[in-house]
């Protein structure tokens, strides 16, 4: 009975995307998208994209992140220039009587794309601690992976573990896809090639195409050297 005048359908089509931000945020890949619980600024859409297709660790986590309906996270950039900003992520968080978890995460902008997938995967499992519920007092005292600096935030073997995962996971398809690219733009086929990468695992074609000079341009707004003395909480 319910009949929809073509004007009002496209009024609610129009409602229903306005609605859904973020879904311009995500890639055609619908298993690896931002999830709709992280709002990331413009600045960083881009690169959350990248580490979503190159590190399935990553992917994981946002698939965690998205399950989690009493969490909303908000990943703003700081500019990395200053000597006490650059290279320093950290994560402020706050939890509500009710239940609500808010994660504000700071990432340092400019960086490597390694960098990046380094420190979104190392202040991401912060958030993953405590949507899982650890006690980082408790494994504090039992010196059981977690340590407290001295400015009362929680360090733990787990996060760091989880960034050095993530970068390890960008490096390569993105060795991979450069070296693909590379060979798309010499007119060959590039078949197998993304495979060979993909696996992670060293191959004769992949030996080969490493020698291979790789496209240029494929890091975005990457520094010159990576951060030194990278601090993170
Ligand atoms: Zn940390």
């Amino acid at each position: 009975m319910t009949r929809f005048h073509p004007a009002f359908v496209l009024v609610l089509v129009l409602i229903t995307l306005a609605a859904t931000p973020l879904s311009a945020q995500q890639d055609a890949n619908r298993s690896a998208v931002i999830p709709w619980n992280m709002q990331v600024n413009p600045v960083l859409v881009q690169v959350v994209t990248e580490l979503l297709a190159a590190s399935p660790a990553f992917a994981a986590q946002c698939a965690h992140i998205a399950d989690a309906r009493f969490v909303r996270i908000t990943i703003n950039p700081v500019m990395a220039s200053s000597t006490t900003s650059r290279g320093s992520a950290r994560t402020a968080m706050r939890r509500f009587a009710a239940g609500a978890l808010l994660a504000v995460v700071d990432i340092p902008v400019p960086l490597t794309i390694s960098e990046y997938g380094e420190l979104f995967g190392h202040e991401l499992e912060h958030v993953l601690e405590q949507i899982d519920g650890v006690d980082l007092q408790a494994m504090t005292d039992a010196r059981g992976g977690a340590s407290r600096l001295a400015d009362g935030a929680y360090e733990t073997a787990r996060a760091r573990r989880a960034g050095l995962l993530i970068a390890e996971q960008v490096e390569r398809p993105h060795a991979a896809a450069a070296r693909a690219r590379s060979a798309i733009s010499r007119g060959s086929t590039a078949a197998g090639v993304e495979g060979a990468g993909g696996t992670g695992a060293p191959s004769a074609a992949g030996t080969q195409m490493a020698q291979r000079p790789t496209a240029p341009g494929i890091s975005n707004a990457a520094p010159a050297q990576p951060a030194p003395g990278m601090r993170r909480r």
